[in-house]
Protein backbone atom coordinates (compact mmCIF):
# COMPACT_ATOMS: atom_id res chain seq x y z
CA UNK A 1 0.00 0.00 0.00
CA UNK A 2 0.77 3.47 -1.09
CA UNK A 3 1.85 5.84 1.78
CA UNK A 4 0.49 9.11 2.17
CA UNK A 5 3.23 12.01 1.40
CA UNK A 6 3.52 14.60 4.88
CA UNK A 7 2.36 17.15 3.00
CA UNK A 8 -1.01 15.54 1.83
CA UNK A 9 -1.23 14.15 5.12
CA UNK A 10 -1.02 17.72 6.86
CA UNK A 11 -3.44 19.54 4.59
CA UNK A 12 -5.84 16.79 5.64
CA UNK A 13 -5.56 17.25 9.34
CA UNK A 14 -5.33 21.10 8.18
CA UNK A 15 -8.80 20.85 6.58
CA UNK A 16 -10.61 18.94 9.10
CA UNK A 17 -9.73 21.01 11.86
CA UNK A 18 -9.91 24.28 9.75
CA UNK A 19 -12.70 22.96 7.68
CA UNK A 20 -12.66 23.00 3.84
CA UNK A 21 -11.04 25.57 1.64
CA UNK A 22 -13.97 26.06 -0.77
CA UNK A 23 -16.97 28.27 0.20
CA UNK A 24 -20.38 27.15 0.54
CA UNK A 25 -21.39 29.33 -2.53
CA UNK A 26 -24.40 29.85 -3.29
CA UNK A 27 -25.83 29.25 0.07
CA UNK A 28 -23.00 31.65 1.53
CA UNK A 29 -22.19 34.54 -0.07
CA UNK A 30 -18.65 34.20 -1.38
CA UNK A 31 -15.55 36.48 -0.68
CA UNK A 32 -13.69 37.10 -3.06
CA UNK A 33 -9.33 37.99 -2.03
CA UNK A 34 -9.09 41.39 -2.02
CA UNK A 35 -6.86 41.62 -4.96
CA UNK A 36 -9.45 39.26 -6.76
CA UNK A 37 -9.61 40.87 -10.63
CA UNK A 38 -13.36 41.46 -11.02
CA UNK A 39 -15.66 43.50 -13.50
CA UNK A 40 -13.59 47.18 -14.10
CA UNK A 41 -16.42 49.60 -12.76
CA UNK A 42 -16.89 53.56 -14.41
CA UNK A 43 -17.03 56.48 -11.45
CA UNK A 44 -18.70 58.98 -13.15
CA UNK A 45 -17.49 62.17 -10.70
CA UNK A 46 -13.94 61.15 -11.43
CA UNK A 47 -13.80 59.62 -15.03
CA UNK A 48 -13.63 62.60 -17.67
CA UNK A 49 -14.49 61.31 -20.73
CA UNK A 50 -11.31 61.21 -22.89
CA UNK A 51 -11.80 57.65 -24.00
CA UNK A 52 -8.07 56.62 -23.70
CA UNK A 53 -9.56 53.45 -21.73
CA UNK A 54 -11.44 52.85 -25.00
CA UNK A 55 -8.74 53.30 -27.04
CA UNK A 56 -6.26 50.27 -24.87
CA UNK A 57 -8.74 48.28 -24.27
CA UNK A 58 -7.81 44.81 -25.95
CA UNK A 59 -11.15 43.19 -25.98
CA UNK A 60 -13.16 46.08 -27.16
CA UNK A 61 -15.09 46.02 -24.06
CA UNK A 62 -15.37 49.78 -23.65
CA UNK A 63 -17.53 51.91 -26.33
CA UNK A 64 -19.08 55.51 -26.37
CA UNK A 65 -22.18 56.85 -28.05
CA UNK A 66 -22.16 60.34 -28.59
CA UNK A 67 -25.59 62.68 -28.51
CA UNK A 68 -25.13 65.57 -29.98
CA UNK A 69 -28.76 67.50 -30.35
CA UNK A 70 -27.18 71.19 -30.79
CA UNK A 71 -28.65 72.61 -27.75
CA UNK A 72 -26.27 73.81 -25.13
CA UNK A 73 -25.88 71.57 -22.19
CA UNK A 74 -27.97 68.52 -23.85
CA UNK A 75 -25.08 67.24 -25.67
CA UNK A 76 -23.54 64.23 -23.69
CA UNK A 77 -20.94 61.37 -23.99
CA UNK A 78 -22.47 57.65 -22.78
CA UNK A 79 -19.42 55.84 -21.82
CA UNK A 80 -20.09 52.11 -22.18
CA UNK A 81 -18.65 48.79 -20.60
CA UNK A 82 -19.89 45.18 -21.69
CA UNK A 83 -19.36 43.02 -18.86
CA UNK A 84 -19.54 40.15 -21.10
CA UNK A 85 -17.02 40.85 -23.57
CA UNK A 86 -14.43 42.04 -20.72
CA UNK A 87 -11.67 39.93 -19.86
CA UNK A 88 -10.87 41.49 -16.57
CA UNK A 89 -7.23 42.48 -17.60
CA UNK A 90 -6.90 45.82 -16.40
CA UNK A 91 -5.36 47.57 -18.92
CA UNK A 92 -8.37 50.53 -18.65
CA UNK A 93 -7.39 51.17 -15.44
CA UNK A 94 -3.72 51.40 -15.84
CA UNK A 95 -4.36 53.53 -18.82
CA UNK A 96 -6.93 55.87 -17.41
CA UNK A 97 -5.79 59.46 -17.14
CA UNK A 98 -7.60 60.41 -13.72
CA UNK A 99 -5.08 58.56 -11.51
CA UNK A 100 -6.94 55.25 -12.26
CA UNK A 101 -9.77 56.17 -10.40
CA UNK A 102 -12.21 56.91 -13.69
CA UNK A 103 -12.22 52.76 -14.52
CA UNK A 104 -11.34 50.48 -11.77
CA UNK A 105 -11.09 46.66 -10.85
CA UNK A 106 -13.72 45.95 -8.14
CA UNK A 107 -14.34 42.68 -6.47
CA UNK A 108 -17.88 42.33 -8.64
CA UNK A 109 -17.56 38.83 -9.71
CA UNK A 110 -21.15 37.01 -9.56
CA UNK A 111 -21.90 38.72 -13.66
CA UNK A 112 -24.81 35.89 -14.43
CA UNK A 113 -27.67 37.41 -16.21
CA UNK A 114 -30.32 36.17 -17.97
CA UNK A 115 -30.86 39.18 -20.29
CA UNK A 116 -27.65 39.89 -22.45
CA UNK A 117 -29.03 43.06 -24.25
CA UNK A 118 -30.51 44.55 -21.05
CA UNK A 119 -28.03 43.64 -18.50
CA UNK A 120 -24.60 42.67 -19.68
CA UNK A 121 -22.93 46.34 -20.13
CA UNK A 122 -23.31 49.22 -17.37
CA UNK A 123 -22.98 53.21 -18.73
CA UNK A 124 -22.37 56.51 -17.05
CA UNK A 125 -22.82 59.60 -19.01
CA UNK A 126 -21.07 62.67 -18.99
CA UNK A 127 -21.62 66.20 -20.71
CA UNK A 128 -20.03 67.48 -23.78
CA UNK A 129 -18.87 70.43 -24.96
CA UNK A 130 -19.99 72.21 -28.25
CA UNK A 131 -18.08 74.70 -30.19
CA UNK A 132 -20.26 78.19 -29.21
CA UNK A 133 -20.05 78.54 -33.25
CA UNK A 134 -20.68 75.58 -35.50
CA UNK A 135 -21.96 73.51 -32.61
CA UNK A 136 -19.60 70.63 -33.71
CA UNK A 137 -18.39 68.60 -30.79
CA UNK A 138 -14.73 69.55 -29.46
CA UNK A 139 -14.29 67.29 -25.79
CA UNK A 140 -16.05 66.51 -22.73
CA UNK A 141 -16.24 69.27 -20.36
CA UNK A 142 -14.71 67.52 -17.11
CA UNK A 143 -11.76 66.52 -19.67
CA UNK A 144 -11.31 70.61 -20.46
CA UNK A 145 -11.09 70.64 -16.52
CA UNK A 146 -8.72 68.08 -16.27
CA UNK A 147 -6.41 69.73 -18.99
CA UNK A 148 -6.39 73.41 -17.35
CA UNK A 149 -5.77 71.98 -13.73
CA UNK A 150 -3.17 70.30 -15.05
CA UNK A 151 -1.93 73.48 -17.14
CA UNK A 152 -2.36 75.60 -14.42
CA UNK A 153 -1.59 79.35 -15.27
CA UNK A 154 -0.50 78.20 -19.08
CA UNK A 155 -4.06 77.17 -19.24
CA UNK A 156 -5.03 81.12 -19.72
CA UNK A 157 -3.05 81.76 -22.61
CA UNK A 158 -5.86 79.37 -24.87
CA UNK A 159 -9.23 81.29 -24.52
CA UNK A 160 -11.42 77.85 -24.76
CA UNK A 161 -9.32 76.43 -21.85
CA UNK A 162 -9.87 79.64 -19.26
CA UNK A 163 -13.65 79.96 -20.21
CA UNK A 164 -14.43 76.62 -19.60
CA UNK A 165 -12.50 76.67 -16.21
CA UNK A 166 -14.57 80.23 -15.55
CA UNK A 167 -17.70 78.36 -16.75
CA UNK A 168 -16.74 75.55 -14.50
CA UNK A 169 -16.31 77.45 -11.67
CA UNK A 170 -19.01 79.51 -11.90
CA UNK A 171 -17.90 82.83 -12.26
CA UNK A 172 -17.80 83.78 -15.71
CA UNK A 173 -18.42 87.36 -16.50
CA UNK A 174 -21.88 86.76 -19.68
CA UNK A 175 -20.31 90.87 -20.72
CA UNK A 176 -17.47 88.59 -21.98
CA UNK A 177 -19.71 86.23 -24.17
CA UNK A 178 -20.36 87.89 -27.67
CA UNK A 179 -21.83 90.77 -28.39
CA UNK A 180 -20.94 90.85 -32.10
CA UNK A 181 -23.04 88.26 -34.19
CA UNK A 182 -20.97 88.41 -37.00
CA UNK A 183 -17.43 86.08 -36.23
CA UNK A 184 -15.85 89.27 -34.96
CA UNK A 185 -13.48 89.93 -32.50
CA UNK A 186 -16.02 88.84 -29.20
CA UNK A 187 -15.80 85.91 -31.12
CA UNK A 188 -13.02 84.93 -29.50
CA UNK A 189 -13.94 84.84 -26.34
CA UNK A 190 -16.19 81.85 -27.19
CA UNK A 191 -15.19 78.14 -26.12
CA UNK A 192 -14.57 77.33 -30.03
CA UNK A 193 -13.38 73.94 -31.77
CA UNK A 194 -9.88 74.34 -33.83
CA UNK A 195 -11.51 75.50 -37.23
CA UNK A 196 -13.74 78.33 -35.97
CA UNK A 197 -10.88 79.48 -33.30
CA UNK A 198 -8.44 79.76 -36.51
CA UNK A 199 -11.18 81.10 -38.57
CA UNK A 200 -12.15 84.22 -36.20
CA UNK A 201 -8.21 84.71 -35.54
CA UNK A 202 -7.28 84.46 -38.96
CA UNK A 203 -9.63 85.60 -41.58
CA UNK A 204 -10.29 89.12 -42.34
CA UNK A 205 -13.79 89.08 -42.08
CA UNK A 206 -13.52 89.97 -38.13
CA UNK A 207 -11.34 93.01 -39.26
CA UNK A 208 -13.56 94.41 -40.99
CA UNK A 209 -16.57 94.41 -38.61
CA UNK A 210 -14.83 95.88 -36.20
S1 LIG B 1 -10.41 45.04 -17.83
FE1 LIG B 1 -9.36 44.78 -19.82
S2 LIG B 1 -10.91 43.89 -21.17
FE2 LIG B 1 -12.01 44.69 -19.39
S3 LIG B 1 -12.62 46.75 -19.99
FE3 LIG B 1 -10.65 46.97 -18.94
S4 LIG B 1 -9.11 46.89 -20.61
FE4 LIG B 1 -11.03 46.09 -21.45
S1 LIG C 1 -11.00 59.25 -17.51
FE1 LIG C 1 -10.36 57.11 -17.35
S2 LIG C 1 -12.28 55.96 -17.33
FE2 LIG C 1 -12.79 57.98 -18.08
S3 LIG C 1 -12.68 57.83 -20.32
FE3 LIG C 1 -10.65 58.54 -19.60
S4 LIG C 1 -9.44 56.66 -19.37
FE4 LIG C 1 -11.63 56.04 -19.48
Amino acid sequence: MKLPKIRELLEAIKAVIKGPYTSKFPKQPHKPHPNFRGQPKFDDQKCVGCLACEEICPAGAIAHKDIVNGKEGDAQRIMIHYTDTCIFCGQCQAACIADGEGIKLSNDWELSFFDRKEDSFETIKKELQLCEICGSLIACRDHFKWISQKLGELAYSNPTLYLSRLKSLGIIDENIISALKDQGRSDRVKILCARCRRETTLTTKQDASL
